[in-house]
């Protein structure tokens, strides 16, 4: 049995970068990243749409904290891309109202980013004619164009900082699945599958698409589920790079749902995609139909049992699911969402799929979708679940913001204001947000 002071779960963006910083606030300490996988960010944090959103998109209201971590996260971003010779594309984006209803919705839209943050001269309002003389493929009523949002490869950015929080003293587990968090005194107990134990003075619980599951195993949240939607894509042929000079998003059909509509992508290196849909799965690693039909009878059973049950009975998300699984199954139905805006898109012309990510969506005990994250405190852990989009633009801030929240709650120490992460001063970082 080996002892670490801090145990962190999940080797995504967000592990990644709280490792990251705890690493750097203090050198000295046992810190310690624990992947199942063989290398970090082999799902959600990988296999996203790679978009720097701004933040004209969250209400201020409800979803404050996101937005905030949203706005600096950008900066930060670029920075850290530029710092490692990373891309980072400033490409901007362009969101579309394809009525006069949405075209009140773009301007609220705006009323958001300028709230959250973003300057007056960060985002234009257009008509659908005016758009068309810089974006002639793109046909809408009105248009939202923000140049504050950008297009990087998460994938990379992740891998770049767990090698430097490894460079400052943090420890790395690759290919180490925790599968039974227990207290043990003033510690908790980790078992790994195959290694053996891990005793933690405190843990980070930042385990993606499981982390509602290693929460239940401590008791924790047990009046959420997730419920899991996997997001494909189709990648466009070349001849399609030149069609738009950024990426366009619609306004969202059903702003009940906490996902968007597919858009069409121009991806960092330039290659363009359509996607991503929301396809209902089993599993937060559904990626194909083996391990769907493998996990689809344990998560009935507790779907049973939990909110999901009401969700699933709904007759208007039951209307919308059957539409994602259109889309899934059938190419010209997906492309089709798209050629509302791109009408020249022809779907023949779409000849293999992009990769796919699942989001993990947590449900209340009503069968209500959670529409915020949630930073649950639990015996000397802390657990972050439904970290959904825009995530892996704000992780860098909102990975500080948790350490401190976790140092204000006594869970951990040594939060030094003034420390030096990297390029970043931990307290101004917090303060950003
Ligand atoms: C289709 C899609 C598109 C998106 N597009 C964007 C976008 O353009 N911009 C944006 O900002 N956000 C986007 N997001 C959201 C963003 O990707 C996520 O919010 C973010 O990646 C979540 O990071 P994470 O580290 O919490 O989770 P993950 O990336 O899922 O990482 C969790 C890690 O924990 C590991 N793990 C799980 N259980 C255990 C265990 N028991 N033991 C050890 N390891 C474990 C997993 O293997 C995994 O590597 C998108 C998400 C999806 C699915």
């Amino acid at each position: 049995m080996k002892r670490c002071d801090v145990a962190i779960v999940g080797g995504g963006i967000l592990g990644a970068a709280i490792s990251y910083f705890m690493a750097h606030l203090n050198p000295g300490a046992d810190i310690v990243l624990i992947e199942r996988e063989r290398e970090a960010a082999c799902h959600a944090s990988g296999r996203n749409t790679g978009k720097v959103h701004a933040p004209y998109l969250y209400d201020p209201d409800k979803k404050g904290l996101f937005a905030r971590a949203a706005l600096a996260g950008y900066s930060m971003w670029k920075e850290y891309a530029h710092s490692k010779g990373l891309p980072f594309r400033d490409d901007g984006v362009i969101e579309v109202a394809l009525d006069p209803g949405q075209t009140a919705t773009l301007e609220k839209y705006r009323r958001w980013g300028i709230r959250n943050g973003l300057g007056e001269g960060d985002m234009t309002m257009l008509d659908g004619r005016d758009l068309r003389r810089t974006e002639p493929e793109v046909h809408c009523h009105a248009a939202l164009v923000c140049s504050r949002d950008a297009s990087v490869d998460y994938r990379s950015l992740t891998a770049h900082m767990v090698q430097d929080a490894v460079s400052a003293g943090a420890k790395f587990l690759p290919g180490h699945d925790a599968t039974a968090l227990t207290v043990a005194g003033d510690r908790v107990r980790i078992t790994l599958n195959r290694v053996g134990t891990l005793e933690a003075d405190f843990v980070v619980n930042a385990a993606g698409g499981r982390s509602m599951e290693v929460a239940h195993g401590m008791g924790i949240a047990t009046d959420y589920t997730n419920v899991y939607f996997r997001g494909e894509y189709w990648r466009a042929p070349p001849a399609y790079r030149t069609l738009t000079s950024k990426s366009v998003y619609s306004v969202p059909s059903n702003p009940r749902y906490p996902f968007l509509d597919p858009h069409w992508i121009v991806r960092v290196d330039g290659s363009c995609e359509v996607g991503p849909n929301a396809v209902p799965v089993f599993s937060p690693y559904g990626y194909d139909a083996a391990s769907n039909a493998r996990s689809m009878l344990p998560k009935v059973m507790e779907m049973l049992g939990s909110g999901a049950r009401r969700t699933a009975m709904d007759p208007e998300f039951q209307r919308m699911a059957a539409k994602e699984i259109r889309s899934s199954l059938s190419k010209r139905a997906m492309i089709g969402r798209v050629r509302r805006f791109i009408p020249r898109l022809d779907p023949a012309r779409f000849a293999r799929r992009g990769t796919a990510g699942i989001r993990s969506l947590a449900v209340d005990a009503g069968g209500a979708f959670v529409p915020d994250v949630m930073v649950m405190e639990g015996p000397h852990s802390l657990h972050i679940l439904n970290y959904n989009s825009p995530g892996a633009t704000g992780a860098l801030p909102f990975a500080t913001h948790l350490i401190r929240t976790a140092a204000d709650a006594g869970l951990y120490r040594n939060v030094l204001e003034d420390a030096a992460c990297g390029p970043w001063r931990f307290g101004e970082v917090t303060h950003a947000i």
